[in-house]
């Protein structure tokens, strides 16, 4: 069976300078770059919300989940940052879409499990932003479906506020029976 990489919302507005930019977030694109080219299926997710979406808030609070508006499909902000390596034959999903809905999943609504499924996939390795939102959640879904999961800790950031957040995912993911690893791990022995 194979394995496939994930790349969660690698997204300008989730990079430093956009509307909800993740500190040092840009850093882990040349580790993320590094492991597009070494798996044969490469997954990329991105928030995708309309300019209503249902997290958007004009006095967001974070840590009730409301957000600044981002990532609202076609703008700029949406765009993958211009430096990390998007294949041709990626596979891009589009979450958040639905109005009403938010979606910190890349499995949620988008159909993903069953296109992993065609290509035999059987394990994924997930990379990306944010490390305690939907990072996290894609973790958790990918094992509820069915996948083993794991997360690669130095090519992935997180909001971390309050600090400790990230920590507390990281926690709570290997509790569920993630693996955490950082990118030498990967194709090891102990992985
Ligand atoms: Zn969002």
């Amino acid at each position: 069976m194979g394995k496939a990489l994930i790349v969660v919302d690698l997204q300008n507005d989730f990079c430093p300078g956009g509307a909800l930019g993740v500190a040092g977030g840009d850093e882990i694109i040349p580790v993320i770059n590094r492991l597009v080219n070494s798996f044969d299926t490469v997954v990329y997710t991105r928030d995708w919300h309309p300019a209503n979406h249902v997290s958007f808030a004009e006095n967001p609070q974070f840590i009730d989940k409301s957000w600044p508006a981002h990532c609202v499909a076609g703008t700029p902000g949406a765009e993958f940052h211009p430096d990390l390596l998007v294949r041709p034959d990626g596979i891009i999903v589009d979450k958040g879409t639905d109005p009403a809905v938010e979606a910190y999943s890349g499995f949620q609504g988008t159909g993903l499990a069953e296109k992993l499924r065609e290509r035999q996939v059987d394990t994924v390795y997930i990379t990306g932003l944010a490390t305690d939102y939907c990072v996290k959640a894609t973790a958790l879904d990918a094992l509820k479906a069915g996948f083993r999961a794991f997360v690669v800790v130095n090519a992935s950031r997180g909001v971390d506020n309050p600090p400790g957040t990230v920590e507390d995912a990281l926690n709570e993911l290997r509790a569920a029976g993630v693996g955490i690893i950082t990118d030498a791990e990967i194709g090891s022995s102990g992985e």
